[in-house]
């Protein structure tokens, strides 16, 4: 039976899922995994991803704080990657000896709110934070041709970094219609910030105390709250105890981090996990 190498690399990385929730899918797969997580510090990044793949390593997760990073030890970036700057997933060919760099957190994002029919398509979204988990999803939910995305971050100068990075998706082409906008004010600009059907928190602002912002959100009570974060206690987190003061459709972010781990997955083994059946013993186990 084929065997792979594979692990998730950051610092803190003691609490990460990721080896469980690959685990799961190998199991499903029925296919050997040595899936490992490494704490490695930022000097070492380059020797470690070096050593891992000189060694027989098949693929690799990355997360905070190496997802830009990483980049430079890799060989090929996905165009994803190029857009977004940020990669969270290193495979190697051995054929070619080189090694690629691919992002699967935006496209994971998707995947879990297509399945919980989190519509898209023609939706107003708010995005709080600009850090990398938001500039990872932003194309991705752009390209479902949403009606219009706000964007807010504490720090307001890193709102303008986004817009420009994101720039091209502003044009005025049918397919790219939705208009990426950072607001100082929502109050005066209530024909974007009303009728908000999709908040979306990037943030890891609430985990030090309740989750609160300094701006009124105007919602519905149809509007729906995801939270990128989640916790491994229950499923609730601050930022959906903040919101269900406004809406009881409110999700957490097991779903993406299921998703995204599924594409890494079928990245390095070219299998496909069954995310119902995997959410299933995740949840259970
Ligand atoms: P990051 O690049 O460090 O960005 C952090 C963001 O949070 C920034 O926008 C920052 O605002 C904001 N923030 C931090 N503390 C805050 C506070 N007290 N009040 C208001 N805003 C605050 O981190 P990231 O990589 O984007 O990750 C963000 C979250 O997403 C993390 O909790 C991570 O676990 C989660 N995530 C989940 C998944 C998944 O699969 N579910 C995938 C990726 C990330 P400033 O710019 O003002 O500092």
């Amino acid at each position: 039976m084929k065997s792979y190498k594979l692990g998730v690399i950051g610092n803190p990385i003691e609490h990460s899922l990721s080896p469980k929730i690959h685990s799961i899918f190998a199991k499903q797969a029925n296919i050997q995994i040595d899936y490992q997580a490494y704490r490695v510090e930022e000097i070492d990044l380059e020797l470690f991803i070096e050593d891992f793949f000189k060694k027989g390593g098949d693929g690799l997760n990355v997360t905070v704080p190496h997802k830009i990073n990483c980049l430079n030890f890799a060989d090929e970036h996905s165009a994803d990657v190029r857009a977004i700057g940020a990669a969270n997933t290193l495979s190697f060919n051995k054929s070619t000896n080189k090694i690629y760099a691919h992002t699967t957190d935006g496209a994971g994002f998707v995947a879990d709110a297509i399945k919980k029919d989190i519509s898209i398509f023609d939706a107003n979204i708010l995005i709080l934070g600009a850090g990398g988990a938001a500039q990872s999803i932003i194309p991705m939910i752009h390209a479902k041709h949403p009606a219009s995305i706000v964007l807010d971050n504490r720090t307001q100068e890193k709102i303008q970094t986004v817009l420009d990075r994101f720039s091209l998706l502003k044009s005025d082409e049918p397919s790219a219609r939705a208009k990426l906008t950072g607001l100082k004010n929502f109050s005066k600009h209530r024909s974007l910030t009303d009728n908000i059907n999709l908040v979306i928190n990037t943030t890891s602002a609430g985990f030090d105390g309740p989750f609160s912002w300094d701006k009124d959100i105007f919602t519905t009570k149809d509007t729906i709250f995801y939270d990128l974060s989640y916790n491994k206690i229950d499923s609730s987190t601050p930022f959906l105890s903040w919101a269900s003061q406004y809406s009881d459709q409110c999700h957490n972010g097991i779903g993406m981090l299921i998703n995204q781990a599924a594409l890494s997955f079928e990245i390095w083994t070219g299998i496909k996990p069954d995310i119902n059946l995997a959410e299933n013993e995740f949840f259970n186990e």
